[in-house]
């Protein structure tokens, strides 16, 4: 089976390191000449509007899937006349969009911070009015890692911000004062089976996830299958999604969804017996999903920037390391350290050492 993955990131590069072994082969439509993920596959080296190529990737695929939700509307709606793609088109349309997102949450029961659509300066100041300070002004789309967004704390803060973040639509959010941040990394079959991950905790620097720990028998574990299960059916939606919560005041509220495998998911590939990027395959592939049960304690740093001496991170024990083969830049994503222990104590350990390793 062949799968065209658009989107040729790191991504897209361990969706491949999954799926071989299963005996499927990978193209990647991706117009950056050193996509990491081309190692691994075929690469369309092409925009993501340009026709011509995405007939060819549809020509060659059995199925089409995404590494990132930014993709124009129009390509997913091209190549939906032509091969199956998943997750589906209207899936895509809401995870894009924070408007849309936080829409479809209030309207399925799910809590998550106030919010109002901002399209003017003069919207801005009646939702400040209305939602109070702090609050955290969004691009509605295209933002990531903490781009395009804003913490307003003061009136000042106000006043020309919806020029400052590219007079484009936005979303303004109340500011919650969460106690910790929380992602379900889910699973669904074409069929309808859903499969949820342990619930993970997340911890950030300057907006870009740092560490991703796993829980065990986390108390907020059934609401937050709960909630993610609504949108799963909302949208009868296909392969794995991820939801990110934050918790406060013992409960949860939702702050986005991305319709695909995600960062905070990447402790699976040594963590659990079947990771998030084979359970994605298996699920757009319409093959029965594996298991998401944990296998030991797990964690996941990321490494931003560049990725410590080779030999020192694998010296250290029970640490995989993925490197994915980028130039390294400042607050570019390059590789992460998997850290599979036999309990919590070890883990805590091992966590300190590759954070001394990232610090020397
Ligand atoms: P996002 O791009 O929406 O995931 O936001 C990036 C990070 O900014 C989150 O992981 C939070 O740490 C913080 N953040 C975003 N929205 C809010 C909010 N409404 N209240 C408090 N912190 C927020």
């Amino acid at each position: 089976m062949k799968i065209g993955v658009i989107g040729g990131g790191q991504l897209g590069r361990m969706l491949a390191l999954a799926g071989t072994p299963l005996g499927m082969n990978f193209a990647f439509l991706d117009p950056a000449p050193d996509a990491c993920a081309a190692a691994l596959g075929e690469h369309l080296r092409a925009d993501y509007g340009d026709q011509d190529h995405l007939r060819q990737l549809a020509d060659e695929v059995d199925l089409v899937t995404f590494e990132f939700e930014s993709v124009p509307a129009e390509t997913v709606a091209f190549l939906s006349q032509f091969v199956p793609v998943y997750p589906s088109a209207e899936a895509l349309r809401i995870a894009r969009d924070r408007w849309f997102e936080k829409s479809m949450f209030k309207d399925l029961g799910i809590p998550t911070p106030e919010f109002a659509d901002i399209q003017s300066q003069a919207d801005l100041d009646v939702a400040v009015a209305r939602i109070g300070l702090p609050a955290v002004l969004k691009t509605r789309t295209l933002g990531y890692d903490g781009k395009g967004q804003k913490v307003l704390r003061n009136a000042a803060d106000v006043e020309g911000t919806f020029a400052e973040l590219g007079s484009v639509p936005c979303l303004l959010e109340g500011f919650v004062p969460f106690t910790g941040e929380v992602s379900l990394i889910a699973v669904r079959a074409r069929d309808g089976e859903t499969r949820f991950y342990p619930l993970v905790h997340n911890t950030h620097d300057s907006g870009i996830l740092k560490l991703s720990v796993a829980s065990s028998d986390h108390p907020l574990q059934a609401l937050a299958e709960d909630y993610s299960s609504r949108v799963l059916k909302q949208l009868d939606y296909v392969g794995v999604m991820a939801f990110e919560f934050f918790e406060v005041d013992g409960g949860l509220k939702a702050n986005e969804i991305a319709p695909r495998v995600h960062n905070s998911g990447h402790w699976t590939t040594e963590g659990a017996e079947c990771s998030q990027f084979e359970n994605h395959l298996r699920a757009v592939a319409g093959l029965p999903l594996g298991s998401t049960a944990k296998v030991g304690e797990s964690a996941m740093i990321n490494f931003i920037g560049e990725v410590p001496p080779v030999d020192k991170v694998i010296a250290i024990d029970d640490c995989h390391l993925h490197h994915y083969g980028k130039a390294f830049k400042v607050g570019r994503k390059v590789g992460h350290a998997n850290l599979r222990c036999v309990d919590q104590a070890t883990l805590q350990a091992q966590i300190i050492k590759v954070e001394a390793l990232i610090a020397e």
